[in-house]
């Protein structure tokens, strides 16, 4: 009797985990639904900070030739109140508000509008209707990628203006600078207010919805996962890579035009960041297929983070290293500039590498040649909210035996690379790479927390087997 008992209690027990487990993948997958302390205490200095920090690196190039310090110093000794450095910030100007507008519409059109006609012609491109991964609920979406096109239509225009047409000079992003980031700003935080009433109110797909009930957090992380209008305007492709990742190369070459009318001369640091992070940008989007299987597409809500980040941080502090150039033009040595030019080219190569092979490893299902080998693998298994079981596989081969985010490391070598391409005269241009590498360990232990969710005990096996975040031996 007792032997049955304990045999029906032993199999309660073990339906109770089952049912447990379940619950876990399904209800954990994707962005929190509770928040704890640090998390809404991150995300409360962010909301407040962040918009100020962006000021006080555009204002400290404006008015104290891109010294952080001095603009500290002056107000600490006295020597200057808060009033006196805001009343000489510009303000919003008609101007920009309708540079930005146009700019802003010319890139919805050239989403919504224009079906995509590189893939046709371009050999080894994937564009034009492309899928999206899996959802948490379980949905399948659908994407216009045509972002190469809008980047190379937009810049053959801009070279078309410069050189041919001169309706206007092509320092104008730089001589609307701050006026231009008021707009950005009006963009960033109607985007994102728009998003969040969209989520309580007429979310696109409801199951992928997450709703804390903190009304900060939710703001910041997003409620929808993939907030639409109509079929194909999708806010993260858009927000993403047009306005923000358009404009990053364009702002670029505003910045090098001014040291052609300030100096008349493009200096070789200026040359230097154009190239390597027109390369970033070229490579973004080339890759864009791809980058709908990235954290950004697959896992994060739509919120602030994103929608005033694209908006914002991203135009204005990426592009750190080409203003702090038209504020103090290096040249730099040639052995010094080759160094650099090696060391960018190295970290893009290794982001590349690694961003590829996992690509073609899920692309494949793992019927590939990883550095001439099949890949080596652990099968895994998770659930979408409807309980359905889905299969898929963690590759331990080719960079990624080597550490579990090695595509970020060769991020910071490229990153790390366009501020040595400063100089060492300020601390500005270091920025990116300090922002970068906070950005990228953070994102590396958020991403490893939502996989442990995902994947369960599979993650735990697929640790043990590459037991290195970024730097194998180190970290
Ligand atoms: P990853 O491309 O590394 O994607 C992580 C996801 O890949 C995981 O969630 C998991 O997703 C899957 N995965 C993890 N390990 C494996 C494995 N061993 N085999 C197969 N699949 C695996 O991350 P990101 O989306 O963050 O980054 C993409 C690129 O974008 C990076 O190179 C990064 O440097 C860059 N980036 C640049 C930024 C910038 O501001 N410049 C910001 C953010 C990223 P699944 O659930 O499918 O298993």
């Amino acid at each position: 009797m007792a032997a049955h008992q304990e045999k029906k209690l032993a199999e309660d027990r073990k339906h109770q985990n089952m049912q447990n487990d379940t619950k876990t993948s399904q209800g954990q997958w994707g962005r929190a639904w509770e928040v704890d302390w640090f998390s809404l205490a991150s995300i409360l200095f962010l909301l407040m900070f962040a918009p100020l920090i962006v000021y006080y690196f555009i204002m400290s190039c404006a008015q104290y030739q891109c010294s952080l310090t001095d603009p500290l110093l002056d107000l600490v000794t006295g020597n200057k109140h808060l009033s006196d450095i805001w009343n000489r910030t510009p303000m919003l100007t008609y101007r920009a508000a309708a540079i930005y507008s146009l700019w802003v519409t010319f890139q919805v059109f050239l989403y919504v509008s224009i079906p995509d006609f590189c893939h046709k012609f371009l050999p080894g491109y994937v564009g034009g209707v492309q899928e999206g991964a899996v959802t948490p609920a379980g949905v399948v979406n659908k994407y216009e990628i045509n972002g190469l096109q809008a980047w190379i239509i937009t810049h053959v225009l801009w070279f078309a203006n410069a050189s041919c047409f001169h309706f206007f000079s092509p320092t104008i992003i730089f001589d609307n600078w701050i006026p231009l980031l008021w707009c950005a700003n009006i963009l960033g935080y109607a985007v994102s207010t728009f998003a969040m009433i969209k989520g309580y109110f007429f979310p696109t797909n409801a199951k992928d919805c997450k709703i804390t009930g903190n009304f900060f957090y939710d703001y910041m992380m997003g409620i929808e996962f993939n907030p639409r209008i109509g079929k194909w305007f999708d806010f993260k492709l858009f927000f993403n890579g047009r306005p923000g990742i358009v404009a990053w190369t364009l702002i670029n070459l505003s910045f090098a035009a001014k040291q052609q009318e300030l100096y008349g001369e493009v200096t070789s640091s200026m040359i230097l960041v154009n190239v390597l992070q027109g390369i970033y940008v070229l490579d973004f989007f080339w890759n864009e297929a791809w980058y709908l299987k990235t954290i950004d597409i697959c896992h994060d809500h739509f919120g602030w983070y994103l929608g005033w980040g694209d908006c914002v941080w991203l135009p204005y502090l990426y592009t750190l290293q080409g203003l702090y150039l038209v504020y103090h033009p290096v040249q730099l040595r040639t052995a010094y500039a080759i160094g650099v030019l090696m060391l960018g080219l190295l970290g893009y190569y290794v982001f590349r590498m690694t961003n590829h092979q996992k690509d073609l490893f899920r692309r494949t299902n793992g019927n590939c040649r990883i550095w001439g080998k099949k890949p080596e693998y652990i099968e895994c298994s998770y659930m979408s909210v409807d309980g359905t079981k889905f299969y898929s596989k963690l590759m331990t081969s080719g960079f990624w035996g080597w550490a579990r985010h090695f595509n970020y490391t060769g991020d910071l070598m490229g990153s790390l690379a366009y501020c040595l391409a400063c100089g060492f005269e300020h601390m500005l241009p270091y920025f990116y790479i300090i922002y970068m590498t906070i950005l990228l360990t953070h994102r590396c232990i958020r991403d490893e927390h939502r996989c442990s969710s995902k994947y369960g005990k599979d993650w735990k096996c697929y640790t043990a087997v590459v037991p290195y975040r970024l730097l194998p031996g180190i970290f």
